[in-house]
């Protein structure tokens, strides 16, 4: 076991919330996008008005099917909304409407990356629907608080993991991958700034072989930064009360993302009683045979299997493989440009994948965009790997290229053509500048012969720097090989 901390194992189980991508409610018409102004998304039923009544949204059904298949879960035929009943101002009709007892996706699973490359299975038990409640904003006026419901019924999942994480390292892992998955099919944003992917993380410590220690819910964590922090100040707390002698006791914290710290909210003894009954306006969802199968049939390639038909396909690196499958875009802008190289994939692909993971992401970066924000056709990226592939310039070359591409969005192949960077192949010409060079410098030459090997690189940089680094430099290496070796 290498993840102990002084001896303590530390166990790990989140709660996700993530936003289900939908255009409007879980039980009503009102639309779900983000940023529109306070209390213009809300119908009589969100508002809990009396007499209104449910209607569920069968897409955000489908989306949930989708997701139970992209964590490898069991769709269940039969699932069914319960009332889970508590009172806050954010709550108008006093319950929200969850799957508490029949979720509708049970058993799932999510193979995480760990650092030593090795792979880790965390296992899943169940995703369910649920309403989201409105908010209380509370910092508009000193006097009052006010109440904005446009969130109130936006549909979530709950994903449930088993507490089968052991570092706040592979809880990070799990949420990204999970994040990867919902966005690969579609069923979520998770757009954590936005608010529609929220973390619950459970912790406990124990020693190895002893049975789980109480647990410490800490709620509503909105940034894996704040994850990592939070559990990473939950592992230090804990293993210092239980070394002193206290208890832990099973309660629910929250991250103060200023001092990071967790503080206490509720212990477990003033947890709410809330009494769940099945909701008597809704039916039991039953799914047919047919729908969950035409929902498989139509799966999109997860990123797992993505990353597999890219190592297969494209003889690229495992680690490549994982920096592009991260996002579909950048995925898709790999294959893209994969295929629009003159040369096999298997001579291009290794390349493309370089300059996308190491140059475009460096301009990306600095430039704070994302990739489907660039501004030249990614095919570009395949014609410059082209020039590098038939030699008509060098990969030093190369990067001066890209970054004038980068800045105005013009044909590498015209950029080589204007700027005069062609490499120079012909011996004739190398071997004269070459002969220049060793002329001008025959002390170095001397102390070369004499045993200095290391003059090598500066005869290299002498030639390439007359050649304006446009030698080709296998050629020019070759030549200096052969006159400097010559009266040795
Ligand atoms: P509850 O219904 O009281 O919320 P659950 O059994 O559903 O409890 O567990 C909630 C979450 O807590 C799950 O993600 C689970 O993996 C995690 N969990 C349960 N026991 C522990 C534990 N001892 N330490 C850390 N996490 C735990
Ligand atoms: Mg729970």
């Amino acid at each position: 076991m290498d993840n102990l901390v002084r001896g303590w194992e530390i166990v790990i189980g989140l709660e996700v919330h993530a936003q289900v991508l939908t255009k409007s409610k879980l039980f009503s018409s009102s639309p779900t996008n983000f940023g529109a102004d306070p209390n213009s998304q809300v119908s009589f039923y969100d508002a809990a008005m009396p007499g209104m009544l449910p209607v569920l949204n069968e897409q955000a059904i489908d989306q949930a099917i989708k997701s139970g298949f992209g964590i490898k879960g069991t769709i269940n035929r039969i699932s069914r909304f319960d009332r889970k009943n508590y009172f806050y101002p954010d709550l108008p009709s006093g319950y929200q409407i969850s799957q508490f007892y029949h979720p509708i996706v049970s058993n799932g699973k999510i193979e995480i990356d760990l650092k030593d490359g090795s792979k880790k299975l965390i296992n899943i038990e169940r995703i369910h629907l649920e309403q989201d409640a409105g908010k209380s904003i509370h910092d508009l006026s000193p006097e009052f608080s006010y109440i904005d419901l446009n969130r109130s019924g936006v549909p979530l999942m709950e994903i449930v993991s088993k507490p089968d994480m052991r570092s706040s390292y592979e809880a990070i892992q799990y949420v990204k991958k999970l994040r990867m998955i919902l966005r690969y099919i579609g069923a979520s944003d998770c757009n954590m700034e936005q608010g529609n992917l929220r973390v619950d993380a459970n912790i406990s410590i124990r020693k190895p072989g002893d049975k789980f220690g109480n647990r410490v819910e800490i709620k509503n964590i909105n940034s894996l930064k704040f994850l990592g922090q939070a559990l990473e100040y939950e592992i230090e707390r804990q293993i210092i009360a239980i070394e002193s002698g206290e208890k832990i006791i099973q309660e629910t914290r929250l991250f103060d993302s200023n001092c990071g710290e967790t503080r206490s909210m509720r212990s477990k003894e003033d947890a709410a009683d809330y009494r769940y009954f099945p909701d008597p306006d809704l039916k039991p969802v039953i799914l047919s045979q047919e729908r969950i199968e035409q929902i498989k049939n139509n799966m999109p390639e997860l990123p797992d299997e993505k990353k597999q038909r890219f190592i297969k396909e494209y003889s690229i690196p495992e680690s490549d493989a994982i920096v592009l499958i991260e996002d579909k875009t950048t995925a898709n802008y790999f294959e893209k440009a994969v295929k629009s190289s003159k040369f096999e994939s298997i001579k291009s692909a290794k390349l493309i994948a370089n300059w996308i993971i190491v140059e475009l992401f460096a301009i990306l970066n600095k430039d704070g965009k994302t990739i489907d924000e660039i501004d030249f056709p990614i095919e570009y990226i395949a014609e410059l790997v082209d020039l590098i592939i038939d030699k008509t310039i060098s990969g030093k070359i190369a990067k001066i290229v890209f970054s004038k591409m980068a800045d105005t969005c013009e044909h590498p192949t015209k950029i080589v053509k204007d700027l005069g960077l062609v490499q120079i192949q012909d011996e004739s010409v190398i071997k004269k500048v070459v002969e220049e060079i060793i002329a001008k410098h025959p002390d170095q030459v001397a102390q070369y012969k004499a045993g200095k090997d290391q003059l090598f690189g500066f005869f290299v940089g002498q030639s390439m720097k007359a050649l304006q680094g446009k030698g080709n430099p296998e050629i020019v290496n070759k030549i200096l090989m052969d006159i400097l070796n010559q009266s040795l």
